[in-house]
């Protein structure tokens, strides 16, 4: 039997970390209000009591008319229920996903359609595979369209919600076309706000932690502005998705159209590409097919792990809420690891023999990565369920699956 034929008896139960994700309350209102969609365009603006409405030369919206006059028990501003009438999810109106056949798209995908969506798929599939989808083609519900989001599209149909995932993450794949990367998230976001804008759809932007570069502090909370190179292999990736959020932000300001953006850490799961070269994908492939686990640098640089379909359920609990959060909310699991820690642990389970190789670091790796995420915990009501002991032995059963043909060989 090889490592992949025994997964099935050697996968350890499931353990629970046991750890709650704590909750700092008593900043709650503070974090509401700094996030609140209108109090920062009314910053923007100079503080004065000029509102949206007067920004868009509208006189006879008063300023009541767009911060509402209702303030919610926590005192926190509501944003009106929206700033430019957002269309209605009606079962005529389509809700648009970019990236739609990658890993996070194809799991959001099949997560609308089995909330009643209809759902376009928008994918170049550079890095996205029609197999992740193909479950949901015979759903009349459900259409991908290949192309390439750094180009305009015209959408003929109503459109109520665009989740904007478009981009490679893996810094593997998005260093192989580096101006391609850049410009799927600045001329991909651009676009897909003037289709948001076009329609009155509500828009959400997949950012990252990446935004936060190496950073000097951990955890990395919303308010910290990072420390990116802008000069490096990273920068196409890490400057684009900064780049995305500024466009964000002043589109919002000028057309007044519903923004979210998530700042996503990160995330693994079945149908990650098991040649994406992720650190968890790889570390499961190389335990599976008896390969030395490729390490980094040392081995301490730290990482946390969210599961696909918590994430998911953030980003879906992000675009719906009604509370106005124009501004990042981090989404990510706060429980951090060493690399060295992930290689540890997936030997562990699936009792490989291979051995761990050190080898060089690449260029501006962050050293750190863990989010602080008491706003998505305050403001959506959410945090991470699947412990990373969990969902590692999910991905391992799913990769074992995935690297077996009928007849017992390794595929890879
Ligand atoms: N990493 C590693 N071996 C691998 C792949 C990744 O040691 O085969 C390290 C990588 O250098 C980084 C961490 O694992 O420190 C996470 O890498 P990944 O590419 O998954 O994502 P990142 O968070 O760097 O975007």
């Amino acid at each position: 039997m090889n490592h992949i034929e025994k997964l099935s008896i050697k996968i350890s139960p499931a353990a629970t970390n046991g750890k709650k994700n704590r909750t700092d309350t008593s900043k709650e209102k503070t974090n509401q209000d700094k996030y609140c969609a209108t109090d920062f365009c009314e910053k923007k603006i100079g503080g004065s009591s000029l509102g949206l409405e007067e920004l868009s030369g509208n006189s006879n919206a008063g300023i009541s008319a767009v911060y509402g006059d209702e303030k919610s028990e926590r005192g926190v501003i509501k944003s009106p229920t929206s700033l430019k009438a957002v269309n209605a999810s009606t079962p005529d109106s389509v809700t648009i996903v970019t990236g739609g056949a990658g890993f996070l798209g194809s799991h959001l995908c099949t997560r609308l359609i089995h909330k009643g969506a209809r759902v376009i798929a928008i994918d170049n599939l550079s890095t996205g595979f029609r197999a992740n989808v193909a479950h949901l083609m015979k759903s009349d519900r459900f259409e991908l369209i290949e192309h390439d989001i750094i180009s305009p599209i015209k959408i003929n149909q109503k459109v109520n919600a665009i989740y904007n995932l478009a981009c490679s993450a893996s810094p593997a794949k998005y260093q192989l076309d580096p101006i391609h990367t850049f410009r799927t998230s600045i001329d991909g976001a651009y676009n897909m706000l003037n289709l948001a804008n076009q329609k009155s759809a509500r828009i959400l932007q997949a950012s990252t932690s990446e935004v936060y570069g190496d950073p000097e502090i951990s955890p990395q909370r919303e308010t910290y502005r990072g420390a990116v190179n802008t000069y490096g292999p990273r920068a196409c990736y890490d400057e684009g998705k900064r780049g995305a959020e500024t466009l964000f932000y002043e589109y919002a300001c000028m057309n007044k159209i519903e923004t979210r953006i998530a700042r996503i850490f990160n995330t693994y799961g079945p149908l990650m590409d098991p040649l994406d070269g992720r650190v968890v994908s790889n570390f499961v492939v190389q335990a599976l097919m008896g390969q030395d686990i490729t390490i980094y640098g040392t081995g301490e640089q730290t990482r946390s792990f969210c599961y696909v379909s918590d994430l998911i359920d953030g980003l879906i609990r992000l675009m719906e809420s009604e509370d106005g959060v124009a501004s990042p909310v981090n989404l990510g699991n706060p429980h951090e690891f060493t690399v060295l820690e992930v290689a540890k642990m997936v030997l562990a389970k699936t009792c490989s023999r291979s051995r761990l190789r050190f080898m060089d670091a690449p260029k501006d790796e962050p050293k750190k990565r863990r989010p602080d995420i008491t706003l998505a915990l305050t403001l959506l009501s959410w945090q991470p369920k699947i412990s990373f002991s969990d969902g590692l032995d999910r991905m391992i059963v799913y990769f074992g699956q995935k690297l077996l043909d009928r007849s017992g060989k390794a595929l890879l």
